[in-house]
Parts: C-alpha cells; structure tokens; sequence
C-alpha cells in the first residue's frame, strides 16, 4: 500500500493517461489473457512465499520454543509503527518473538489502533509506547499533497496525520514532517495516557527509523526525536540518563 501511495503521483497520471486513451479510441478496458496469467502468477508466488515460510519456521523450531509463549505474554514495549515493509522489527530487537507488541497501520497514526495500544500499554503493562515513524514514510507523502482523490478508507486515515502541505519530493520536507506527524501522535497519547504519565508507570518515546541514512547518522539508525511530548536535546537527555544504560546514553538523539 505504501509503494502505492509513493508512486501515487505516477499512478494518477497513468491513470489520466489511460483515461485519455479510452475516451479517443471509445473501447472498454478488457484485461488480455497474459495479463491475467500474469497477475495469477504474482498471487501465487506471494503464496507460495508464506506458505514455504513457514513450514520452514515449523521444520527449524521445536515444542521448546513456543513453551513460554503458551503460558502468555509480557512484552517489553508496545510499538506503534507504519506498517511499511522497509520498518524492520528486527532493526530494534534481535529477537523480537514476544518482546513487542507492535501495531502498525499507515503513517503511524494512533487514533484508529487506539485500543489495540490501550491494551499493550493497560492490560499488558508495557512501561514503554514507542511511536516509531520512518525516513520517507509514504502516508506522510501522500498527506503533504491533496489527498482528497484517494478512496474515502485511505482519506480518513490520512486525516489522522496532520502534517503541512508541501513537496513531497523534498526529503527534507518530508523528514519535518515525519518527525511532524510522530510529535502529533504522542500529543495524542499523551492525553490518553495522562494517568499513566503522571504516575511515571509509562514514557512515551517518539523516533524516526532512518533505513536511508537521511540524518547522517548510519543506516537503520533509530533516531529519538521526542520523550512525553519533548523536543528539547537537553530534556530528552536528561530522561535517558535516569537509566543509567550505556546503550542508552549512545542513542541518538535528534539535535
Ligand atoms: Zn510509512
């Protein structure tokens, strides 16, 4: 969906194009046969792909493994996060069986997945929320530019973002605007988690996967722009370091 929404632009134009040529030429669109071949064939690599996935994964895991996973589950932290295939869950924990419980939807937004992350938070007891957005995100693409020709299901999401209109082919642009759109989601949270905020029981932590290396700061750094709703360098700083944790004080930290 997302490699959709990056090439929306292009869509729209072959989409007018094809429009223009069907009006010249007054035919209906008709699918050939090869084409037909060829969309049945995507379909069953894709299935063919999960399916000898996991029958690899049964092959290479015994009873042992999914033991713990039977009593239950206590992860570490909920996640909320673009559904973007390029955001690794594996970029922020090696090995993340049950360590997180992530949720995901396009450009990261909170208020549809609100009691999926009411649950991580309040009946998991996870002390962190992450608000993970990404370099490039295509949502945040898509909601930079008129997105008032998109299906009603899409616009209605994308109006969960609320980022400044403009180039969405300027990375830097779009980089404001992720960052934008994460700050937003956590105000969000804020306010749904205020009780758990004022009892120090949660912090909410907002990054940028940067899989592109658009900060300079190594490919698929993970780069803390906002702690419980603060940008500022200093504070930010001030709230890691009550962990006391090395990994911690090396994180990167937007300046
Ligand atoms: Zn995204």
């Amino acid at each position: 969906m997302i490699r959709l929404l990056i090439g929306n632009v292009y869509i729209r134009t072959l989409f007018v194009a094809i429009v223009l040529v069907n009006v010249a030429y007054a035919k209906p669109v008709t699918k050939t046969h090869s084409d037909t071949m060829g969309e049945q064939r995507k379909i069953m690599l894709a299935v063919d792909h999960v399916l000898d996935a996991n029958r690899e994964f049964v092959n290479r895991h015994s009873k042992h493994y999914f033991l713990p996973f039977i009593k239950g589950q206590t992860p570490k932290a909920t996640v909320l996060g673009c559904a973007d295939s390029r955001v690794h869950s594996h970029a922020i924990d090696p090995h993340p069986d049950g360590d997180l419980f992530f949720v995901r939807n396009i450009g990261n937004q909170l208020v549809p997945v609100r009691g999926s992350i009411e649950y991580g938070v309040r009946h998991l007891h996870t002390p962190l929320l992450l608000v993970l957005g990404h370099t490039m995100c295509g949502a945040v693409r898509a909601a930079m530019q008129d997105y008032s020709e998109m299906s009603p299901a899409i616009k209605t999401e994308l109006d969960n973002l609320h980022v400044p209109h403009g180039d969405p082919d300027n990375a830097a642009l779009v980089l404001d605007s992720v960052e934008h759109n994460v700050d937003h989601q956590i105000d969000e949270a804020k306010s749904f988690f205020a009780d758990e905020l004022n009892q120090q029981k949660l912090i909410i932590i907002g990054a940028v996967y940067d899989f592109r290396n658009d900060y300079h700061q190594g490919y698929g750094r993970l780069v803390i722009t906002n702690i419980n709703g603060s940008n500022d360098e200093g504070k930010i700083k001030e709230y890691l370091g009550f962990s006391g944790k090395k990994s911690l004080k090396d994180a990167f930290i937007k300046k």
